[in-house]
């Protein structure tokens, strides 16, 4: 067919879990929605371990909850750390969170193929015109304001198509977000990973056997990711430092990290890397712990790896990217319906956004200051050191957003204080923890009572809780001053209404 005639409301690039979110969100609110993606689906991607809040919060809301429990996914109860002092492994459940119980406390380990999948033909079935192997090439603007997009089809062929919002969702290599900024690469997380798929690893016993392993060594840290009951994603994180070595001769690194952390070779003892098909390579991936100095301009608006990306130690890429997908699609619905003049609905995106990246970003730190190794390169520059604080400090102020005047998420002293003193004792409190008295969960209680993972486990009750309520009123107060609520359905924003005024 020739190329859609006409404009759109919404053009979003690219169909991974931050797009198809974002584009069915516009659509369930009745406006017009083009996708393009260039590949053609099912595609790679890792990001494979997820959250309960995308599972119970954001995939509810989208209706895919009952496809994904047919889909047969490894239901994940949480992780289970080689990390720390502690030579046992232990495990970090998310049950353990009074804010997340029952059965909305597990998630799945996903073949990003399959879930990406269903996040996309749901995007279809609820409005959204999907092109595959569609490359958005450049944006169109007029002055200052994005106004559409220019790309090419399958045969090659250009398009320009008019939109009033042009969504980038085209992942860690975008190429259109540089519109929008810079992008800052964070100093601390310089890492890289090398990661594959074996057949007939080993699994944790009983319940555990769907957690997410993650295993520090002198060198760095593996995850071992259970997707079947016979296939496992590994990967190594190392220093950034040795990204030549790993692409020369990858099968020489993964075998010599392997050989150097004792708990993943014993569980590979008896399994075969796979070889062919989709799986069958090593892969490579850096330089993806960064923040965009801004989120959005006049018609454009980024979303999940366009935007930012941590680490891969808690899973929470995926989490980002549909969260941010929520936000930019209730910003978007109120700046269409004419509610909310622009400025205000994408300030109120842009603040939460960076929040939860904040949020994330001093949570994952805390998280290598944690692991211990006086000896280790390694682990000796990811201390949360006084020299390293200014930088540190440089980069917290650009993610965590001192424009908005949050001081909370930017001072290093009041990070530190969060966390009782140091991060040392977040570190304590979880490594003191033996796995019997895991299992009991109230040495946990420690870890989950420091102010940083209270504020996390909120942000997701939040999203879960609307979720299973199916709307909330706009008696619910706003995360910042001034700021604004989500509308009953959902699906915008409003400006709460006070108690008085309710009354
Ligand atoms: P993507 O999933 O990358 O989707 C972007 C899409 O855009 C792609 O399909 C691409 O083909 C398409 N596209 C690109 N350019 C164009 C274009 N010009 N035109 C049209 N389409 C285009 N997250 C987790 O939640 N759990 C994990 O365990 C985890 N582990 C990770 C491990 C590593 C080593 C890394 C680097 C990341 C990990 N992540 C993890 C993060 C996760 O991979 C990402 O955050 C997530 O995939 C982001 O989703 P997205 O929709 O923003 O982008």
């Amino acid at each position: 067919p020739a190329g859609p005639a006409g404009s759109y409301d919404v053009v979003v690039v690219g169909g991974g879990p931050g797009g198809s979110t974002t584009a069915a969100l516009v659509a369930m609110a009745g406006h017009r929605v083009l996708l393009l993606e260039k590949e053609s689906f099912p595609r790679h991607q890792i990001g494979e371990s997820l959250l309960p809040a995308t599972i119970h919060g954001v995939c509810r809301f989208l209706g895919v909850t009952e496809e994904l429990e047919k889909a047969g996914f490894m239901p994940k109860r949480g992780g289970t750390f080689r990390w720390g002092s502690n030579p046992e492994p232990w495990n970090f459940l998310f049950a353990y969170s009074p804010l997340m119980s029952g059965p909305t406390s597990t998630a799945y380990q996903v073949e990003r193929m399959k879930f990406d999948k269903i996040l996309l033909d749901n995007a279809r079935r609820l409005g959204v015109e999907v092109r595959e192997r569609c490359t958005a090439v450049a944006t169109l603007s007029e002055g200052e304001r994005i106004t559409g997009l220019r790309w090419t089809d399958e045969d090659g062929r250009t398009h320009e198509t008019a939109a009033r919002y042009v969504v980038d969702a085209s992942g860690s290599n975008s190429k259109l977000a540089r519109t929008v900024g810079k992008r800052n690469y964070s100093d601390f997380f310089r890492n890289v990973a090398l990661y594959g798929y074996y057949e007939g690893g080993k699994r944790l016993p009983g319940p555990d056997a769907g957690n997410i392993l993650c295993c520090a060594w002198d060198d760095g840290w593996f995850w071992y990711i259970p997707l079947t009951d016979t296939l496992t994603s590994v990967g190594a994180v190392v220093n950034r430092s040795q990204v030549g070595t790993l692409s020369r001769d990858p099968e020489a690194a993964m075998a010599q990290f392997i050989e150097q952390a004792p708990m993943i070779k014993e569980f590979l003892q008896d399994a075969e890397r796979v070889t062919e098909g989709p799986y069958g390579e090593l892969r490579v991936r850096k330089d993806y712990s960064y923040a965009m100095e801004r989120f959005w301009q006049p018609g454009m608006v980024l979303v999940g790896d366009a935007a930012c990306f941590v680490d891969p130690v808690f899973s929470t890429g995926v989490h980002l990217a549909t969260y941010g997908g929520l936000l930019a699609a209730r910003s978007i619905n109120s700046a269409l319906d004419g509610e909310l003049d622009e400025e205000r609905a994408f300030g109120e995106f842009e603040r939460r956004y960076r929040r939860e990246y904040g949020v994330f970003y001093e949570f994952l730190l805390a998280f290598y200051d944690m692991q211990h190794n006086e000896e280790s390169y390694f682990w000796q520059a990811r201390k949360v050191s006084r020299a390293e604080a200014t930088d540190l400090r440089a980069f917290v102020e650009l993610v965590g957003g001192v424009s908005s005047g949050e001081s909370a998420l930017t001072d290093l002293e009041t990070l530190k204080e969060r966390f009782g003193g140091s991060s040392r004792e977040l570190a304590d409190a979880v490594t003191r923890t033996g796995p019997a008295q895991t299992e009991s969960g109230e040495r946990m209680g420690e870890l989950f009572g420091t102010q940083v993972v209270t504020e996390v486990m909120q942000g997701m009750n939040e999203v879960q809780a609307r979720a299973s309520m199916g709307g909330a009123t706009t008696l619910e107060k706003p995360l910042f001053e001034g700021g604004l609520v989500a509308s009953s359905d959902g699906l915008g924003w409003a400006v709460p209404v006070t108690a008085d005024a309710a009354a």
